[in-house]
């Protein structure tokens, strides 16, 4: 096992000291007996840190990697009494409102997003009286309270799917300013879908500008992997340049395994880069390397330390409840979403 660990985690890291993995292992160790113990499963998103995202089957700790969409799936799954998230808050809370009898722990209070903190329940509510009866998708990078106001969640990968099944032609999609602009351009070749957006933008993929178009031009033949939430004057001052695509985490991992090319530019948040490295070792992968500040706050002494509290006082530490009448709300939205992705 410590060997498959030790494999996987410097294909993803390109290399890393033999020093430095040592001091990893006791950790994952203590993290896998403490799961077992407990009936604990841990969820990881793409974009942690390369240790906290290797499956316990490939010797790491986690017991499903993948997007938003998926970890919501792999949510209502489990069989578990405790989920640890590895991911940020709203993450977490929407592992809790599809399991409200099991207990979601996140390794850090502070991870948030700035999506999910550009609009709250209350701004939701004014746009709706604005343009009432115009239907409202919550990106799923919203907190519970901001979604229990609105009629459907999604995620980068079901955007389109979910925007299309509704008759109206008019939309409010929130918070995301730069994925509702790329989205509005696809609908434009599509469907008669106008959106109606709000201001809000993701720090680090509002970052993807001057520097993936140096990139480019410096890589003619490098194809180019941007993220929804990328500002639209860079996808299209880009990829009308380079090949590509601009779409979901899983439309850009689905890309990179169809493509015959071996060189990539990667314009989302830099641990996804480690991921792709790990599954297409045979590629280059080019990166920015912007990282998210949230999800960087979790780490792999942080998920230990959130298992060693169950059972004592300092699990409220890490706990993560949403109280009624938010919480039923804000299932209606996500559990239609799941019904139509
Ligand atoms: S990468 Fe952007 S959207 Fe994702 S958690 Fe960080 S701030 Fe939020």
């Amino acid at each position: 096992m410590k060997e498959n660990f030790i494999k996987k985690y410097t294909s993803m890291t390109g290399g890393a000291s033999a020093a430095y993995i040592e001091k990893l292992l006791p950790l994952i160790d203590e993290i896998r007996e403490l799961k077992k113990k407990h009936n604990a499963v841990i969820l990881s998103h793409y974009y942690m840190t390369p240790e906290l995202q290797i499956e316990e089957k490939e010797g790491g700790i986690a017991d499903f990697v993948g997007d938003s969409l998926g970890l919501s799936v792999a949510a209502t799954k489990t069989n578990a009494d405790y989920i640890v998230f590895c991911g940020v808050k709203f993450m977490a809370e929407t592992a809790y409102i599809l399991n409200p009898s099991k207990t979601v722990l996140l390794p850090d209070d502070n991870a948030g997003c700035s999506l999910a903190e550009s609009i709250t329940g209350e701004e939701v509510r004014k746009i709706k009286e604005k343009n009432p009866g115009v239907p409202v998708i919550a990106y799923i990078n919203t907190y519970a309270e901001t979604k229990a106001e609105c009629d459907v969640c999604c995620t980068s990968r079901n955007a389109v799917k979910i925007a299309k099944s509704f008759e109206s032609k008019n939309l409010i999609f929130i918070p995301d300013k730069f994925m509702g602009q790329n989205l509005a351009v696809k609908f434009k070749t599509e469907t008669d879908k106008n959106l109606i957006l709000w201001s809000g933008t993701c720090e680090v993929h509002e970052q993807f500008r001057t520097n993936i178009e140096s990139l480019t031009m410096a890589n003619p033949n490098a194809e180019l992997l941007l993220h929804w939430e990328v500002p639209q004057e860079t996808v299209e001052s880009t990829l009308n340049k380079n090949k590509g695509i601009v779409g979901s985490t899983s439309d850009i991992l689905n890309y990179v395994e169809k493509s015959s090319s071996k060189e990539f530019i990667l314009g989302s948040e830099c641990d996804l880069g480690a991921t792709l490295k790990g599954m297409f070792p045979e590629k280059q992968f080019i990166t920015p390397c912007i990282m998210c500040r949230h999800m960087k706050l979790i780490s792999l002494q942080k998920t230990l330390d959130a298992l060693k509290s169950i059972n004592t006082p300092s699990q409220q530490k890490y706990q993560i409840q949403v109280d009624e009448p938010i919480l039923s709300k804000a299932y209606i939205p996500i559990k239609l979403m799941l019904d139509l992705s």
